[in-house]
């Protein structure tokens, strides 16, 4: 996206054409940064519904036919991954014509039943230990599909960036349903605290490069958290681990 370097002084016909093209070109380069965008959000959402889908497949083939409760219940996933898959591409087709915001759909939720059912996928779909912990009745008003995304982001982190299991808890502070997820893995600086929610940020990227990522999930979990009204905290310690939480406002606190 070359512009044409314009004289100060002279405002002729040539220096109007000039002036022209290159906001021509300006727009010409918003535009291909949407797209670009647009192109890296929705291969980096497409991949976990899909991962999941693969492992249960997977799981089905081996093991279907011989035992049925597996069946029931990785036919259960699949069709689900498969509706949010669904979704998402309805979503990111709307985005892609219109640039829209985010249609988001407000329901009232078990966040403890969400978070479980969760679980449960990323377990079979990323074959990882993960410890759930959680109180039984937690209730949030949000969209729960955009939740599941905004929590598969942070699990996904977790998984890439450490080794040991993971803990996940589900708990309520005085006004808060706060979801805990936290691992044992590398950690992140202090000094980059800030920055891991701006895109294509990765700290040390040789430390980090094996694990494939480009730097768009955080700001993406950033842009969802801020659609459904959660919000997202970062404790880290570098060489001892990550803490990420996720905020919502209580329905009923008592
Ligand atoms: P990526 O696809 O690179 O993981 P993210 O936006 O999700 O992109 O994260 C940005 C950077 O923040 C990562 O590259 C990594 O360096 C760091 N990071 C995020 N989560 C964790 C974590 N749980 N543990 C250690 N580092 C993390």
């Amino acid at each position: 996206f070359k512009r044409i370097p314009l004289p100060k002084e002279s405002k002729n016909e040539l220096f109007q054409l000039g002036d022209t093209f290159n906001d021509m070109m300006d727009l010409l380069e918003t535009n291909y940064e949407k797209q670009e965008q647009f192109v890296s959000n929705a291969s980096h959402e497409l991949k976990t519904p899909l991962t999941v889908i693969k492992a249960y497949a997977e799981l089905l083939k081996r093991r279907g036919n011989t035992e049925p409760k597996l069946f029931d219940e990785s036919v259960e996933a699949i069709h689900s991954e498969a509706i949010r898959m669904i979704e998402m591409t309805q979503e990111l087709l709307m985005l892609a014509r219109h640039d829209e915001k985010w249609k988001v759909e407000i329901e009232t939720i078990s966040l403890s039943e969400l978070i479980e059912a969760s679980v449960i996928s990323f377990r079979e779909g990323f074959k990882r230990e993960i410890n759930l912990i959680r109180e039984q009745q937690v209730t949030v008003k949000t969209d729960p599909n955009k939740l599941k995304q905004l929590f598969y982001i942070l699990m996904e982190n977790a998984h890439k960036y450490s080794s040991e299991s993971i803990k996940v808890i589900v708990r309520t502070d005085q006004r808060n349903a706060v979801i805990e997820i936290i691992d044992r893995g590398i950690g992140i600086p202090g000094s980059e605290l800030e920055k891991v929610f701006d895109r294509f940020f990765r700290v040390d990227e040789a430390r980090t490069r094996k694990s494939g990522g480009f730097g768009l999930g955080l700001p993406l979990a950033k842009d969802i958290a801020n659609a459904i009204g959660a919000e997202i905290r970062l404790d880290s310690v570098e060489g001892q681990g990550t803490t990420a939480k996720i905020l919502l406002k209580l329905v009923n606190s008592h």
